[in-house]
């Protein structure tokens, strides 16, 4: 498969054409940011580990009856992808009490609710990316009820073989952010990465942050602590 032009650039992805119609090549870059843009760095070795680690958990979702739109990994630094009419909302899946639903209601980080919380937002940077509901999905005609039905099943799929998986490698998963997409034949499909930007992280011995919190934090030590997640996931893939 052939890159042709540059596509689109993202804060730490860069999307390609290819010389198929219904695939795209997404690269990533060692840029982290932060704050919508205001804290920023290079990262060296970024790029590859999130490139890594996003392979690893998409093709295990794959394999596992998730369909997402990941296709390969092509090297080091880049995915052959599904072309998907991408749906502008992020779904956040929450095990764990952390980050911004913390600050919202005053409630400690780590409590860990009865429930899995599902929380969508709105994907407009100018906006600051506002929480909405169903209904306010349904009404700026984003998706039907019958496709975030579909959203939270895939989701919270998602989140039960990804709890698994890196329960196994000693992490507790607190969080993650995942888009959706629809493929050619009209599905919905897990059209985003999942990497240490977008998930957070916990060491279940240690109880150390193992994601962006690390750089948005400045907890030190954000290319080492990559580099470990793709190691542990690696180990239990194997
Ligand atoms: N997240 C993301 N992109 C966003 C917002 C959130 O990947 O634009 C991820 C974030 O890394 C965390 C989870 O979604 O794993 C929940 O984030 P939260 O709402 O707590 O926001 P934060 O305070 O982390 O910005």
């Amino acid at each position: 498969m052939r890159e042709l032009e540059l596509i689109y650039e993202g804060k730490s992805k860069l999307i390609y054409s290819t010389d198929s119609n219904d695939r795209v090549v997404i690269r990533f870059k060692d840029d982290a940011t932060a704050f919508y843009n205001i804290k920023r760095a290079k990262i060296e070795n970024k790029g590859k580990m999130c490139c890594a680690i996003s392979s690893m958990l998409l093709s295990y979702l794959n394999k596992n009856g998730v369909n997402t739109h990941f296709v390969e990994q092509v090297d080091a630094e880049s995915q052959l992808c599904r072309v998907v009419e991408h749906i502008p909302i992020e779904v956040i899946v929450r095990n764990v009490i952390a980050g911004s639903m913390a600050k919202r209601l005053g409630i400690n980080e780590g409590i860990v609710p009865e429930n899995t919380i599902f929380d969508l937002c709105l994907r407009s940077a100018d906006l600051g990316d506002p929480l909405v509901n169903d209904h306010h999905v349904v009404a700026l005609g984003l998706a039907s009820y019958e496709d975030l039905q579909t959203i939270y099943e895939i989701s919270a799929k998602a989140n039960s073989l990804l709890v698994d998986l890196f329960n196994k490698a000693g992490i507790q998963l607190v969080d993650f952010k995942i888009e959706f997409g629809r493929a050619e034949d009209g599905t919905l499909v897990l059209a985003d990465e999942l990497t240490p930007d977008t998930c957070r992280l916990w060491d279940i011995d240690s109880g150390e942050r193992m994601d962006k919190d690390r750089f948005r934090r400045d907890l030190g030590r954000v290319r080492e602590t990559y580099e470990e997640v793709a190691k542990r996931l690696s180990n239990v893939l194997k």
